[in-house]
């Protein structure tokens, strides 16, 4: 039997497009309440507005409330405020809550005596920082209701290492460690705690990652047909709706071809 999402809470950063998108849509289907976190907020909105419209589709009766907030991930102080925006309404049927830790991205393919302070930091401060912030702020309600989910989205690149992309690669590895930590400190609860690896997905992060150079980002892609979206967004639901005694501490997922 699978663990059912509905009326379930769902938290996701990074969740205005790309990756994050989609199990916004996949979990308001399945009857979950979600609280939508990016810092744009007419994507947020957008995205919030087809999740709802899924929902409606699906004939479901339970869940499908919509929450967006505008959340920088690196910002310690929206972090630690998050939790009290959560409509109290939302709070009381807060059943069990799913924490989709998905904000990252990689900046520059730059060698590392090239590498700028601003950049290195940037990418820590929310591919490493949000997640650890992000974590403490449901740590210890997840730990005292003895129920949550914290599902962290790391990356091939925090197995494997490539040149040129050293920063990313390293905060992809700590995501992993810490992920693995994590799962340790909270194993005399039913708290469970996955991260999952994709290979290349095809979104704006590969954009993001040359800088703009649409050109230099499509040829990533070359030679093979990448991840999609849905592809991760049905992991993540797939991971979060395992029976409540199933932990799925890593689900590494390449596309066919990916060296
Ligand atoms: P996109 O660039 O398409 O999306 C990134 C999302 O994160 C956007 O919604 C962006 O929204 C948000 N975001 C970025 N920085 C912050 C921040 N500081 N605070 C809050 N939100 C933020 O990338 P993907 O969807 O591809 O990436 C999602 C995750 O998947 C990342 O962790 C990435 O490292 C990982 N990944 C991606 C792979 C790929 O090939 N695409 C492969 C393996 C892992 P906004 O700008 O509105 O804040």
């Amino acid at each position: 039997s699978t663990q059912r999402l509905e009326d379930k809470l769902v938290l996701i950063t990074g969740a205005s497009g790309g990756i994050g998108a989609v199990p916004a849509i996949l979990f308001a289907k399945a009857g979950a309440n979600l609280v939508l976190l990016a810092r744009r907020q007419d994507k947020l909105t957008s995205v919030a507005l087809a999740a709802q419209a899924a929902h409606k589709a699906a004939g479901q009766t339970k869940g499908g409330k919509v929450v967006t907030v505008v959340l920088d991930v690196s910002d310690r102080e929206g972090v630690n405020a998050l939790r009290g925006k959560i409509p109290s309404e939302l709070v009381g049927r807060w059943i069990s809550l799913v924490t989709v830790n998905n904000a990252g991205f990689v900046l520059g393919v730059d060698k590392i005596g090239d590498i700028k302070d601003d950049d290195m930091e940037a990418m820590f401060e929310t591919n490493v920082y949000g997640l650890i912030r992000m974590t403490q702020a449901f740590l210890k309600e997840f730990k005292s209701r003895n129920s949550g989910h914290i599902i962290n989205i790391g990356s091939v690149a925090g197995r494997e290492a490539y040149a040129g992309g050293a920063i990313y690669c390293a905060t992809k590895a700590a995501v992993r460690s810490f992920s693995f930590s994590l799962l340790k400190e909270v194993v005399d609860t039913n708290v469970r705690v996955s991260e999952i690896q994709p290979g290349l997905v095809e979104t704006e992060f590969s954009i993001v990652r040359f800088r703009g150079d649409k050109g230099a980002a499509d040829k990533v892609y070359e030679g093979l047909e990448p991840l999609t979206g849905k592809d991760v967004a049905e992991e993540i639901v797939w991971v979060a709706s395992r029976p409540a005694h199933v932990n799925v501490a890593e689900l590494f997922v390449m596309p066919v071809n990916q060296a």
